[in-house]
């Protein structure tokens, strides 16, 4: 019962949760009374987005980075029918079999994609106009989160299907084509590692973090049609507290 729970909380908080996330304890939201400084103190549930020493996103400061090879990303993505769902928080895609990752020298396999605006990760304490995170669960249930940032540009073509049909409220629907997450991945894997937490309510931590360094393009259109929806979804960055983080070239 207790398992069944917790597998439940997970598979529909990761990432960006929903009202309904953590069993019905605590509206949150990013501003406000709900907002991020509050977080920790809505449910007793959130305690960690308070009481964490691992908490994420981060601004990562290029000039202390390690240089490592330890945090490699290969991917094995494949097509699969996606959901497209507005929980209250950000638009999620949910991949129903989208293939694996080997994240760090560990097999994940892909469960969801979503979105923050603006980025939540930074780079020099610069932000872009919007990120995706790509959640994975392992076979051990451990959690591992790529990183994609987003620059203004052309239209990203893989994605038209996906903000042409931005649900405005709380609702799902499934995408008529299939998706195929290695469509949003930049041609670089090089990345900066790290281990954090869930960006949203719970907060919960020994999330690894692998954020690619080399942003991909979408369009101010496809921007203006999230920030419709959500102005601004992102989480404060939260205290490196002696973490290092890793960068591979
Ligand atoms: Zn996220």
């Amino acid at each position: 019962m207790k398992m069944t729970k917790l597998l439940l909380t997970l598979l529909v908080s990761i990432g960006c949760g929903t009202s309904f996330a953590a069993g019905g304890h605590g509206h949150w939201s990013y501003e406000g009374k709900e907002g991020p400084s509050h977080w920790g103190e809505i449910s007793e549930e959130f305690k960690t987005c308070k009481l964490g020493k691992s908490q994420s996103p981060l601004d990562i400061d290029t000039k202390v980075v390690k240089k490592s090879n330890t945090g490699k990303v290969n991917v094995n993505y494949k097509s699969s029918a996606a959901e497209l769902v507005n929980n209250g928080h950000t638009i999620q895609v949910n991949l129903a079999d989208g293939g694996t990752a080997n994240l760090g020298g560990k097999d994940y396999k892909i469960l969801q994609f979503h979105f923050h605006t603006p980025s939540e990760e930074k780079i020099d304490g610069k932000a872009y106009p919007i990120n995706a995170h790509l959640v994975h669960k392992s076979a051990d249930g451990k959690l591992g989160v790529i990183g994609v940032f987003f620059k203004e540009g052309k239209e990203n073509a893989p994605l038209k299907d996906v903000f042409s049909n931005l649900p405005k409220s709380e609702s799902k629907i499934n995408l008529k084509n299939k998706f195929n997450a290695a469509d949003i991945l930049p041609s670089s894997s090089a990345n900066y590692s790290y281990t954090g937490s869930l960006t949203t309510p719970p907060c919960s931590e020994e999330v690894s973090f692998f954020i690619l360094k080399t942003p991909i393009e979408m369009s101010n259109a496809q921007l203006g049609s999230f920030k419709n929806i959500f102005k601004m979804n992102a989480r404060p960055v939260q205290p490196l507290n002696g973490r290092t983080i890793q960068a591979t070239e």
